[in-house]
C-alpha cells in the first residue's frame, strides 16, 4: 500500500484533466502531477532518501511545496512539513527531533520569496529515472509526522500512517460527496492538517481539482468564488467575507459546500452566512493527532455552535477527566476518540504517548465537550481554557456564545486570571463591529438573562483585534499574560 498509489487509482481515466489551477491561471493536469512527482521521487531516492526516513519541508505555500508533499509519499519516505514562520531555533528544534534524511528549506534565512523560487526550479527540473514504481509501504508505515502547534511545552509530532490518512480521506469524500466535477477553493496553509490533508487528500481521491491560492486574500476569493464548487476554511474566512458588502448571494448560489473547522465557529457567524448566502456552513472537528473526528451532515440538519455527529468509523465518549469515567448523555467531560483515523502516538515520546491514551485505545483530545440528545457533539473548550471561579467550572464556549449575541459584539474570546477571592475570575475580551459602543454595564445587563452571574465577566476589554495563530484560532495564553493582573488592584 502506497497512499499516492490510492489516490492514483481514482485519477479521473482522461489525465488531462485538471488537478490544480493557479490564480495567475497556472495549471497542473493529473498527467503532469503524475510525471512530475514520479521525477522529483526518483530524485529523493537519487539523494540516498530511504523508506521511512523523514523528508522535512519549511516553504512558504506553493504548487512545487505541494509536489514534495507526493513525491515524498511516492518514495516511501515520511513527510515532514514545517510552519514557514518557525525561526532557525524553532526548527533546529524539529530537525534535531525528527533527524530528517534530507531538509528542503534554508536555515539561516527562513522561508523567503528567494527560497520560493529556488524550490520551482528544483522541482521543474528534477530529473529522477522514468517508469518510477511507488515504493510499498504498510499500511501501519507513517505517511507524516505533523508537529503540534502545541501553545505550552515541547511540541509533539504526530506519527500519521498511511492508513490513517487513506481512511479519513475516504469517509470525508463520501461524507461531503466530493466528486470528480468539484474545485475546491484552496485557500489554506498546507503545513497544517487541514490544507494538506483534508483538502489535497480530498480531492485527489474524488479526482476533481483546486484553485490553488498563496494565502488567503479577500479580494482573491471574491474574485475566484464564482469559479468553484466548494471551499474549505477556517472561522475567520468566513467572519472576514461577512465584513465585505460585496460577499453576496449571487456570487455562492452556483456553490455546494462550505465548510468550517480548525477552531470553533460562532453559532452567529453560522447563522449570519446562511442569512446572507442561503447556505449553512458545514462544521467540522478535528486535529493533528485524529485527523477528522465529527462532522455536521452533508444532508440533515447542520446545528450552528455543534461539530456535528461521529464520523463513520470514529468513536466517541465523553469521560471525567479526573476519574476516566464515562459521563452521562448531555454532561461535560474530556473527549476521548478512537477509530482508524487516530494516530500511532507522538514521534520518540513514549511517555506521552502513554499519557494521551487510555489501555483501550481511546485518545485523550484535551477538549471538553458534550453529546446532545441527537448525538451531536458541542465543543467547549480545550480541559486547559477551563475557568473554575469560586470552585464552579465556567466553560468559555458557553460565554462567548453568549456575548457574541449581543448586539455590536463581532468577536469574543473568554479568559480565566487570578482573582484574589474566587480563585480565577472571568475575563471577556471583545471585538466590537465597527461603531459600536459597549461597556461592562451594559454586557452585564445583556447576559443577565442568559447566564448564571458566576459566568457573567467581571471585567471587559475591548480590542481591535483578538491574537489569533495561522489556523485561526485564538491564542488565549497570549491573552491570560495581557490581562494577567486584570483584578490585582480591585
Ligand atoms: P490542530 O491540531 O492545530 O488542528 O488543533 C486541533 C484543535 O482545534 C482541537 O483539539 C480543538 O480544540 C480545535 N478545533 C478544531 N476544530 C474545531 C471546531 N470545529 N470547533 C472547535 N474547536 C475546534
Amino acid at each position: 500500500m502506497n497512499l499516492y498509489a490510492l489516490f492514483g487509482c481514482r485519477f479521473p481515466a482522461d489525465r488531462k484533466a485538471l488537478f490544480l489551477i493557479e490564480p495567475d491561471g497556472g495549471k497542473l493536469s493529473y498527467a503532469a502531477l503524475d510525471e512530475r512527482t514520479a521525477r522529483l521521487a526518483g530524485r529523493l531516492i537519487e539523494l540516498g532518501v530511504a523508506p521511512g526516513d523523514r523528508v522535512a519541508i519549511q516553504a512558504e505555500k506553493s504548487v512545487a511545496a505541494l509536489l514534495v508533499y507526493l513525491a515524498t509519499l511516492r518514495a516511501g519516505a515520511v513527510h515532514l512539513p514545517l510552519n514557514p514562520a518557525y525561526t532557525a531555533a524553532e526548527v533546529r528544534y524539529f530537525l534535531e527531533d525528527a533527524e530528517p534524511a534530507l531538509f528542503i528549506g534554508d536555515p539561516a534565512r527562513g522561508a523567503g520569496a528567494r527560497q520560493k523560487a529556488m524550490l520551482a526550479e528544483v522541482v521543474e527540473t528534477a530529473t529522477g529515472r522514468a517508469g518510477f514504481e511507488d515504493v510499498a509501504r504498510e499500511p501501519d508505515d507513517l505517511a507524516a509526522i505533523l508537529y503540534t502547534s502545541g501553545t505550552t511545552g515541547r511540541s509533539k509530532g504526530a506519527m500519521l500512517t498511511c492508513a490513517n490518512l487513506a481512511s479519513n480521506a475516504e469517509t470525508l469524500r463520501r461524507a461531503w460527496r466530493f466528486t470528480a466535477q468539484d474545485r475546491l477553493l484552496h485557500a489554506l496553509p498546507i503545513f497544517h492538517t487541514h490544507g494538506l490533508f483534508v483538502a489535497t487528500n480530498v480531492t485527489l481521491l474524488a479526482g476533481g481539482s483546486m484553485l490553488f491560492l498563496p494565502a488567503f486574500d479577500l479580494d482573491e476569493i471574491l474574485r475566484l468564488l464564482p469559479e468553484t464548487t466548494a471551499m474549505m476554511g477556517v472561522p475567520t474566512f468566513y467572519s472576514r467575507l461577512l465584513s465585505r458588502p460585496d460577499f453576496v448571494r449571487a456570487l455562492v448560489a452556483h456553490m455546494r459546500l462550505f465548510v468550517s473547522g480548525s477552531a470553533p465557529l460562532s453559532a452567529e457567524t453560522h447563522r449570519e452566512f446562511e442569512a446572507r448566502t442561503g447556505h449553512a456552513i458545514l462544521e467540522r472537528y478535528g486535529m493533528t493527532e485524529t485527523n477528522m473526528t465529527t462532522s455536521n451532515p452533508y444532508e440533515g440538519p447542520r446545528v450552528p455552535g455543534s461539530v456535528g455527529p461521529p464520523l463513520p468509523g470514529v468513536e466517541i465518549r465523553i469521560a471525567d477527566s479526573a476519574t476516566g469515567a464515562q459521563m452521562p448523555q448531555g454532561e461535560v467531560g474530556m473527549i476521548e476518540i478512537r477509530g482508524p483515523n487516530v494516530c500511532k502516538g507522538y514521534w520518540r515520546q513514549p511517555d506521552k504517548t502513554a499519557e494521551a491514551f487510555h489501555d483501550d485505545g481511546f485518545f485523550i483530545s484535551g477538549d471538553l465537550g458534550f453529546v446532545d440528545e441527537r448525538g451531536y457533539v458541542h465543543i467547549v473548550g480545550r480541559d486547559k481554557d477551563l475557568i473554575i471561579s469560586g470552585g464552579l467550572n465556567v466553560y468559555p464556549a458557553e460565554v462567548e456564545a453568549a456575548i457574541e449575541a449581543i448586539a455590536g459584539v463581532a468577536e469574543c474570546a473568554v479568559i480565566g486570571v487570578p482573582h484574589p477571592d474566587f480563585g480565577e475570575g472571568v475575563v471577556a475580551v471583545v471585538m466590537l463591529r465597527p461603531e459600536a459602543a459597549l461597556d461592562e454595564a451594559s454586557v452585564a445587563g445583556a447576559l443577565a438573562g442568559s447566564l448564571a452571574a458566576y459566568k457573567r465577566p467581571k471585567r471587559l476589554f475591548a480590542v481591535e483585534a483578538l491574537p489569533r495563530n495561522a489556523m485561526g484560532k485564538v491564542l488565549k495564553n497570549v491573552l491570560r499574560e495581557t490581562y494577567a493582573t486584570a483584578f490585582r488592584d480591585r
